[in-house]
């Protein structure tokens, strides 16, 4: 199917970017890498009467750092991650989280704002922005510039806090310390595809024990999410297989599962173990 027709607008500026928003509201989408928004408009999912393409605004070489954050701008595409953009482990989480997305035409093009805009629960940057503690910047003309932590940006499944007339501009995150471990674990029907669950854990060593737990699953609930049960659990613990196994059960119990029938139910609390494992096997040395 061909999708509906629009308008299309190619604002040079964020400001005129901002401006077209302001007019078209409800009846318009901004367009970034496309990967996600045009299949919905070939499907007929979404009809847009005005497209605002952002692909024209300036675009940075990497994304900056400031104020011990990394500030990502609209136009990062996921490959831009794949060699780190920061010394701090940040850049080796991201990395790694960059290269596990779709196909590489899908990286190429595919953008880390659009990904966190889109809030697909199954989207990698979208639980790196929650397990980060990432914040979402978004400006609109009516009400200039909104600061969103990302843990309450995401409302359900494709949707966001974010009102029809902002355009995200700005993503950012933490840096880490350079003590940080991190393990990230996806597990997918076939490579190259969505996952159908995401865990990434991230925490700190204080001599032998993990401190400042933080474990994140994606694909399983209707938005990311950290497991403050397991990770209640595993601080201030030695780290051990026996320990993560139990933290993998703990996680399993913990979720609630967007499915509806009782297998499928099963099913995603079984790969909710595992991936919660595996990211936590991956920390280890
Ligand atoms: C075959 C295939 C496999 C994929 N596999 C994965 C995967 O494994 N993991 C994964 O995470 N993703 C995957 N994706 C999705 C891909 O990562 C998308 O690129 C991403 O979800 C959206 O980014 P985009 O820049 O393409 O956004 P677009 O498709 O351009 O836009 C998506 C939505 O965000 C809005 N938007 C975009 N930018 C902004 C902005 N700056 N401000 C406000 N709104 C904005 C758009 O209006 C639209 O509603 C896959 C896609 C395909 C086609």
């Amino acid at each position: 199917m061909r999708p509906a027709a629009f308008d299309y607008h190619a604002p040079a500026t964020i400001d005129e970017a901002v401006a077209l928003l302001g007019v078209h509201g409800a009846n318009a989408r901004v367009i970034a890498g496309g990967q996600s928004l045009v299949p919905a408009m070939t499907a007929r999912l979404a009809r847009p009467t005005h497209l605002i393409d952002i692909n024209r605004l300036p675009r940075a070489e990497r994304p900056a750092i400031a104020g011990g954050r990394l500030r990502i701008p609209p136009l990062m595409r996921h490959v831009d991650f794949e060699v780190p953009v920061a010394d701090s482990p940040l850049g080796a989480v991201l990395a790694e989280l960059s290269a596990a997305i779709g196909q590489l035409a899908v990286r190429m093009r595919g953008t880390f704002c659009g990904a966190i805009a889109n809030g697909d629960p199954a989207s990698e940057w979208c639980l790196a922005a929650v397990v980060l503690n990432a914040d979402v910047i978004v400006r609109s003309k009516a009400r200039g510039v909104r600061t969103i932590a990302a843990s309450a940006f995401f409302e359900t499944i494709l949707t966001t806090v974010m009102a029809d007339d902002e355009l995200v501009v700005e993503v950012q995150l933490p840096l880490l310390a350079d003590t940080t471990r991190f393990g990230f674990s996806k597990i997918a029907r076939r490579h190259g595809h969505y996952g159908a669950a995401l865990g990434l854990c991230i925490y700190d060593r204080d001599e032998t024990r993990m401190r400042d737990v933080r474990i994140g699953v994606g694909a399983v609930e209707a938005v990311p999410r950290r497991l403050s049960v397991v990770e209640a659990l595993l601080e201030r613990q030695e780290p051990s297989l026996r320990l993560f196994r139990q933290a993998a059960d703990a996680a399993a119990d913990t979720v609630s599962p967007i499915d509806s029938a009782p297998d499928d139910i099963s099913h995603k609390r079984d790969l909710t173990r595992t991936t919660v494992r595996r990211a936590l096997e991956a920390s280890l040395p």
